[in-house]
């Protein structure tokens, strides 16, 4: 039987496996695509100590190699159910394949919901980004756009605001979600501007993005704004497919405190499928960490 079973080989996944192998425990990652999560397309992470610059693939590849030295097992299998059995837990995987553990982290990661609009996904890394503290500085004194109206659009937008020479918010309602502290902020924020009702319409520009089509959702009008990024900021989709009925979720995310303790004893979660303010490569490490060391607590209570 498994001591730790990880599922997910994202940043959280794999720093969950080198902490659980350096303590001595048998570590299993299921990973359903390909090892190092999110971050292995984005070309430049300059926010992650130790590196002053690396592609989000070098990064995850080396911690996958860190974590391969120390002999934790990678199994590339989608898991689609948690069960618990005898006083363990059944992982099921793709094509039916079970695995036993004694302990489980949820390490899924979420994904960052698209504005699925044409040339979005050509554009990404060329002006669109889905996470202004990870990009922001890259569009230092620059004019920038953020889509979105809820907490995180306008945070992000203030964000911007101390870096960017403008900033656009573009809403598709006049009322925002967003705490009303955040639209007071930004609305006495000079280099932001609020456009709505306004979606976004399309995209423009050779080889990279230039500017943006938005289009009134009241009376069908278009307005273009010259932009050198664009910020999508319209909610995540957290992966808990696998874990559903097992543990309490709130908002969509698994329910733990930094403790990555789940409702569920046996079960940790890590990074950003868990519920927290600041989902980054930084904090999803640390939750690695710390849902190793208390599923080894755990297992060496059993
Ligand atoms: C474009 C972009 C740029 C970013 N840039 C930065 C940056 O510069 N700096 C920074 O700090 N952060 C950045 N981030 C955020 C950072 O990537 C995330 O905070 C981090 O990847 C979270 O790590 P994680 O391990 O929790 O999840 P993820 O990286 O999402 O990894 C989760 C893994 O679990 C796998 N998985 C999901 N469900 C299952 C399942 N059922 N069975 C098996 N496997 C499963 C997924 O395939 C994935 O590999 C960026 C994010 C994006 C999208």
């Amino acid at each position: 039987m498994i001591d730790i079973a990880v599922v997910g080989a994202g940043t959280a996944g794999m720093t969950a496996a080198i902490y659980g192998r350096r303590a001595g425990m048998e570590v299993t990652v299921f990973e359903g695509n390909t090892y190092g999560g999110q971050i292995v397309a984005t070309p430049e992470v300059e926010n992650f100590p130790g590196f002053e610059k690396i592609s989000g693939f070098d990064l995850a590849d080396s911690i996958f190699r860190q974590a391969m030295a120390l002999d934790a097992k990678f199994v590339f299998d989608q898991i689609n159910s948690i069960t618990k059995k005898d006083g363990g837990f059944v992982l099921t995987g793709d094509f039916g394949n079970e695995y036993e553990a004694k302990t489980v982290i949820i390490a899924t990661g979420a994904t960052n919901r698209h504005l699925g609009i044409d040339r979005e996904e050509e554009l990404t890394g060329r002006g669109i980004s889905y996470c202004a503290t990870c990009d922001g500085a890259f569009f230092k004194d620059k004019v920038t756009a953020v889509a979105g109206g809820g907490n995180t659009a306008v945070e992000d937008a203030l964000y911007l605001a101390g870096l960017c020479s403008k900033v656009y918010i573009i809403h598709r309602r006049d009322g925002f979600r967003a705490e009303e502290a955040l639209m007071v902020k930004a609305r006495q924020t000079e280099n932001i501007e609020i456009l709505t009702p306004f979606v976004t319409e399309r995209l423009e520009g050779e080889g990279r993005l230039s500017s943006v089509v938005l289009k009134n959702a009241v009376d069908g009008t278009e307005k273009t704004i010259e932009v050198d990024g664009l910020f999508v900021a319209i909610g995540q989709v957290p992966a808990t497919n696998a874990v559903e009925g097992l543990v309490e979720t709130e908002g969509g995310y698994i329910k733990a405190g930094e403790d990555c303790v789940t409702s569920c004893p046996g079960v940790f979660v890590a990074g950003d499928v868990r519920t927290k303010h600041v989902r980054q490569l930084a904090t999803a490490a640390s939750d690695g960490a710390i849902a190793a060391l208390a599923a080894v607590s755990c297992i060496k209570m059993q």
